[in-house]
């Protein structure tokens, strides 16, 4: 077995300290990896605090991680000592069904995807994630990562990017759309960044105010005050697309009368409360709802890669590990510029 360090927290309420556990020898197919840099998600927080169903503690987040390979099992084929590689949300699934063979692993039919943490892995052994100095993997479900990425900033794509890269991609936004991005947040910035990429034309949709300036150094187009009621009314009808980013409850009539006729809005983001909205406000202009579940992993690959041909990087704020609850208290304050990774070094402090 492995000894690894991590951060961990014990009950909903203990917030995360130091913890020892173990991870298993790398098998056959298996990677392990020295983790470098592990990204803040929100999906950590309400993780952590049970918000989305009992968690298994001790509990050690993280599922936007970046490192390099330390050691391949026998079979590996894609990987070598010494490559960089990233890990996301995910570390197996069935490999057999039909989503897992056309790179939906998320959905595997037969539900045997295994979350990077919180999760029951094939053995029965519970999964850690990316706030420790190592993880071993499938080789299946790591990423190469480029070198021409700055990697002190890239963790932030293995599920920020993946997240909001993927239905900007399904639903072909770019030129000539105008899209609305709800929630400047860790998701909220790679939005902004890839629909500017794709080409259309981005409003930044924010109840901070005091973001406008970022949002438009980040490459939106314009920015709408959703505290400011004539700001919210001007954008009647206006969006071709709504990308959702918000984590906390919030009014969706108000979003889905900004949509044009046939104008869709895409949740991405996971309030721990049932959505409610009128209807009416779906109905008139016959606007779809839809929503977004991380990315698969061809096409986080394919993310990767298209950020490192482009130069697209999360805007990050590097923290040390013993910086997380504090960390976790700013995001939930929406007090975020717009990602925090932590850098791993820290751990051995
Ligand atoms: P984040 O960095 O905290 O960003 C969320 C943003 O939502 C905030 O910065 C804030 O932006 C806005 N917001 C927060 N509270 C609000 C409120 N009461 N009313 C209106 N707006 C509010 O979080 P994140 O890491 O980007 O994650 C966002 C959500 O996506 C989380 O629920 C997370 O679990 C979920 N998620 C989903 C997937 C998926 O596969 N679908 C993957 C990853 C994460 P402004 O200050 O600009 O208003
Ligand atoms: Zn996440």
């Amino acid at each position: 077995m492995i000894t690894t360090k991590g951060y961990a927290a014990k009950s909903t309420t203990s917030g995360l300290a130091p913890w020892e556990f173990e991870r298993r020898e790398p098998g056959p197919t298996d990677v392990l990896i020295k983790i470098l840099y592990s990204g803040i998600c929100h999906s950590d927080i309400h993780q952590v605090k049970s918000e989305w169903g009992p968690a298994i503690y001790p509990i050690v987040p993280g599922h936007e991680i970046i490192g390099r390979i330390e050691q391949v099992g026998s079979d590996v084929k894609k990987f070598k000592v010494g490559d960089l590689a990233g890990i996301g949300c995910m570390v197996r699934s069935c490999g057999e069904c039909d989503y897992c063979k056309n790179g939906q692993e998320q959905f595997c039919q037969k539900g045997k995807t295994v979350w990077t943490y919180n999760s029951v892995d094939a053995d029965g052994t519970t999964t850690y994630g990316g706030y420790s100095d190592k993880i071993v993997a499938d080789e299946a479900f790591v990423l190469h990562v480029s070198e021409k990425l700055n990697i002190s900033k890239a963790a932030p794509l293995l599920c920020a990017g993946i997240t909001t890269y993927s239905p900007l991609n399904r639903w072909k936004v770019g030129k000539g759309h105008k899209l609305g991005v709800l929630g400047l947040g860790g998701l909220g910035h790679m939005a902004v960044k890839f629909g500017v990429s794709f080409g259309a034309e981005v409003t930044m949709i924010s109840h901070s105010p005091s973001k406008e300036a970022d949002a438009k150094k980040l490459g939106a187009h314009k920015f709408c005050n959703t505290k400011d009621p004539e700001q919210v009314k001007a954008l009647a009808g206006y969006f071709d697309f709504i990308i959702d980013t918000v984590s906390a409850p919030h009014d969706y009539n108000i979003y889905f009368n900004m949509l044009k006729v046939n104008g869709v809005h895409i949740c991405v983001g996971i309030p721990p409360v049932p959505m409610e909205f009128m209807g009416n406000s779906l109905m008139r202009g016959n606007r779809v709802l839809t929503a977004s579940s991380i990315g698969g992993i061809p096409e986080t690959q394919e993310m990767l890669d298209y950020c490192a041909e482009h130069n697209i990087h999360p805007e990050v704020e590097i923290v040390p590990i013993d910086y997380v609850n504090t960390a976790y208290e700013r995001v939930l304050s929406s007090d975020i510029k717009y990602r925090f990774v932590i850098d791993m070094a820290s751990l051995a402090n």
